[in-house]
């Protein structure tokens, strides 16, 4: 499969000078099959949903879009998604199921209609269907995706684990471990549902928002960091990190610095063999810092 990460940033979107190389979008990630012209599958829909609209060849978006919660840095693409707003376009739009029992497009309207929004979701042109999602295995657009929900802050908030059959990608973009206790390295649990979603996998893509001595202070608004990223792609034996949703403010020298400080284990690192990885078990996953517009082949 074909991984096009459309947009990296977390919490708002970060335009400027100083913010060009890893980019400013917000949370989305397109997938397509080997050998498919345009994605069928994107994780999440942040403003980093507007690049898909340049994938799809001019045509429309017939696909599904998984949401992994509803923050405005996973939803505030939606309705400037050119590609899906459209006549032609047939989209399923899947959210976490709320705890509440609220319907996925009602959960969706509070934060996209009026006087926040012009419209609501069904203002969207196009087919578009909307509905929830408990945890657990569910086919999507020939992709085999497992759901598992990851602690967050404020909200039900979901990891994706995507498989075409042949490699896996591992989605997990905002993640709270430190609610589950300090762990073994006080950067938080490496708890089962992140473990099972990334065991082995070829790329986990994985909240990055904090370095390990931002924890302390700044943990508790629902993030992880990049050193737990790490430490949870080499425990469960994924072959690849990728360091995603980074803070607003972390500028591209900084990210640089983030790169430079997981070099050690990078590129020239010896690489653990697809599928060798086991959970529990230290590997050396090859660590790189997302940037927007990156394409990755699995
Ligand atoms: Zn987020
Ligand atoms: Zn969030």
């Amino acid at each position: 499969m074909r991984i096009h990460l459309c947009g990296v940033r977390g919490s708002t979107p970060a335009p400027g000078a100083e913010f060009l190389r890893y980019g400013g979008h917000t949370s989305s990630v397109a997938i397509s099959h080997a050998g498919a012209a345009t994605p069928a599958l994107v994780l999440d829909a942040g403003t980093g949903l507007r690049r898909v609209t340049s994938l799809l060849g001019g045509g429309p978006f017939t696909g599904t879009i998984l949401l992994t919660h509803l923050h405005w840095d996973h939803v505030h693409g939606l309705p400037f998604f050119r590609g899906g707003d459209r006549d032609d376009a047939r989209v399923t739009l899947l959210l976490p199921a709320q705890e509440s029992g609220e319907s996925a497009a009602a959960a969706l309207a509070r934060g996209m209609s009026p006087p926040h929004f012009p419209i609501g979701p069904g203002g969207l042109r196009g087919d578009w269907t909307f509905a929830s999602l408990s945890p657990g295995p569910l086919k999507a657009e020939g992709f085999t995706v497992e759901a598992r929900e990851v602690p967050h802050k404020g909200g039900r908030t979901f990891g994706y684990r995507v498989s075409d059959g042949h490699s896996v990608v591992t989605y997990i973009p905002d993640h709270c471990p430190t609610a589950l206790g300090p762990g073994p390295d006080g950067l938080g649990e490496y708890h089962p549902a992140a473990l099972d979603l990334a065991a082995g996998t070829d790329l986990l893509i994985h909240d990055a928002f904090l370095f390990a001595p931002e924890v302390p202070a700044e943990a508790a608004f629902g993030h992880a960091a990049a050193e737990y990223a790490a430490g949870l792609g080499a425990r469960a034996g994924a072959r690849r990190v990728a360091l995603a949703h980074h803070k607003p403010d972390r500028t591209d020298d900084e990210l640089e610095e983030m790169a430079r400080s997981f070099a050690p284990r990078g590129p020239a690192a010896p690489q653990l063999p697809p599928g060798l990885g086991s959970p529990g078990l230290p590997g050396t996953p090859e660590i790189f810092v997302a940037a927007e517009g990156g394409i990755l082949e699995l």
